[in-house]
């Protein structure tokens, strides 16, 4: 006999006492400017990267532009060197050499990428500039963000986002610029005909730049960015951070300077909150390490001129380890750190190596769909496609030749002079007499070949296919 179970509705008694609200609003962050060591190294930092990004895109190397991913041409040139899609495996191994750098210095000094080298943080830090040119330093922003809406209000905000906007453009073009030719791009723009792709990737990178780097900000890292999240399990006690020294700098407390603190139990933090206001994310470093701090060292730099200020001596907030904190020392040279750097050191030379002596010439096959066919001497003939690729910046004459099955012939068309850096389609018949033939299948190989550079050759397989039974 089935029994029915009694159902009952839980209400909670209070909604407020048993919902926890999981969405916490951002709060707007107004960094105050300041000035310092650090601070000019970024500086440096962000120049240098500048000058990457703008100039590789506009100067020319050997003749055409210093980095070029040539989608049309399917052809990647970098200082000189051409890649193309049959080098995928080196533009892999540059990437891995990228990564293991990135792996070394973070295991060694942190989130130094972060805080100078990211595109994310150098373009939000050149928005920051163009606000505080427009809107003022931070308490003339508060206060700006507080007024009511009036005209003076609304030109500053105007005269901001036509700059972030201009900035974002810029960017947009130059990085477009890598993937079609930069000065064909640029007159195309100033004459009104640029392609429609290239219209929409400049439109989106413009967007995806202005709202990156004005609106978003530090949530990209919070929320967007991967090597945020994982970086912090590359880290370990040797490993240098950014640090508030709490056995210093506690009780924290304000004081009269010159006045005697020390007696009153207060350590050496005025509890000024300048390392606080100077911070991109937001965050108090005296809470110790944090997942949003992207080591930037706006707050040693703030906190070196307090402490100077006041006469005391630098470094409350430092780059140390966590060993060296505890009255320990720091190790630099650890396993982790001599692993990436072995497996770094190996990869640039595997790769430096591979790109010295990598063949300049690549050959692909295509067999023709039809099986055979009899040609007008009745030997079973086979139609290949050959793409033979120059990669050198020379014009090449090659020969070709098969082998595979005795009594083979080859038919090539026209001589196979292939233009620097060019592919030529090249229609080859290789034909045999049929008493020859007491198989169905043959493998074949062509051997493609410079005769003036013997270096240059290439060999590739295929099939040879005859009748299925034999027809003399
Ligand atoms: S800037 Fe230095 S002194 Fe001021 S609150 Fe921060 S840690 Fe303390
Ligand atoms: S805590 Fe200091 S180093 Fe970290 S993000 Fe803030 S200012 Fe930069």
């Amino acid at each position: 006999m089935s029994e029915l179970i009694p159902v009952r509705c839980l209400e909670p008694e209070s909604p407020a006492a048993d919902s926890v609200d999981l969405y916490e609003s951002r709060t707007k962050i107004h960094p105050r400017s300041f000035t310092g060591l650090y601070r000019r190294l970024r500086m440096q930092g962000g120049a240098a990267l500048f000058l990457l990004f703008f100039g590789t895109a506009w100067i020319n190397w050997g003749g055409r532009q210093a980095v070029l991913w040539d989608i049309t041409h399917r052809q990647f040139s970098i200082f000189g060197a051409t890649f193309w899609p049959q080098d995928f495996m080196l533009l892999s191994a540059l990437l891995m050499i990228a990564a293991f750098g990135l792996f070394c210095l973070t295991v060694f000094a942190g989130r130094v990428w972060c805080g100078y080298s990211c595109p994310q943080s150098v373009w939000t830090w050149i928005f920051m500039w163009a606000e505080k040119v427009t809107e003022g330093d931070r308490n003339q922003r508060i206060k700006l963000d507080n007024s009511p809406f009036g005209a003076n209000k609304a030109l500053r905000r105007i005269y901001k986002h036509l700059l972030w906007l201009s900035i974002s453009l810029v960017t947009a073009i130059t990085f477009v610029g890598y993937f079609t030719p930069i000065r064909e791009l640029f007159m195309g723009l100033l004459n009104l005909e640029v392609g429609g792709w290239a219209a929409f990737w400049i439109f989106f990178f413009t967007a995806a730049t202005y709202i990156n780097a004005g609106w978003l900000r530090e949530q990209v890292c919070f929320h967007m960015c991967p090597y945020g999240r994982f970086q912090s399990s590359m880290l370990d006690a040797n490993s240098l951070v950014i640090t508030y020294d709490a056995a210093r700098g506690e009780n924290r407390g304000p004081r009269k300077k010159n006045a005697e603190y020390q007696s009153a139990g207060l350590g050496d933090c005025i509890d000024c909150k300048m390392c606080v206001q100077v911070c991109p994310t937001g965050i108090d470093i005296r809470d110790g390490l944090q997942m949003q701090c992207i080591g930037c060292a706006a707050c040693i730099d703030a906190c070196d001129s307090i402490m100077d200020k006041m006469g005391y001596a630098p470094g409350l907030i430092r780059y140390t380890s966590d060993n060296a904190l505890n009255g320990g020392n720091t190790r630099i040279l650890r396993p982790r750190l001599v692993g990436y750097t072995a497996v770094l050191i190996t990869l640039i030379g595997i790769f430096s190596w591979t790109v010295a002596t990598r063949p300049l010439l690549s050959v692909d096959v295509a067999r023709d769909r039809t099986l055979f066919r009899f040609n007008q001497e009745n030997e079973v003939e086979n139609n290949y496609v050959l793409s033979v690729l120059n990669k050198s910046r020379e014009s090449r004459t090659y020969s070709i030749s098969v082998v595979g099955l005795e009594g083979l012939n080859i038919r090539v068309d026209d001589k196979v002079n292939v233009a620097p850096e060019s592919m030529l389609s090249v229609p080859v018949a290789v034909s045999v007499s049929p008493e020859m033939l007491s198989e169905r299948n043959y493998d074949i190989v062509f051997q493609v070949y410079d005769p003036e550079h013997p270096e240059d050759q290439s060999f590739v397989e295929s099939r040879f296919i005859g009748p299925s039974v034999p027809v003399w």
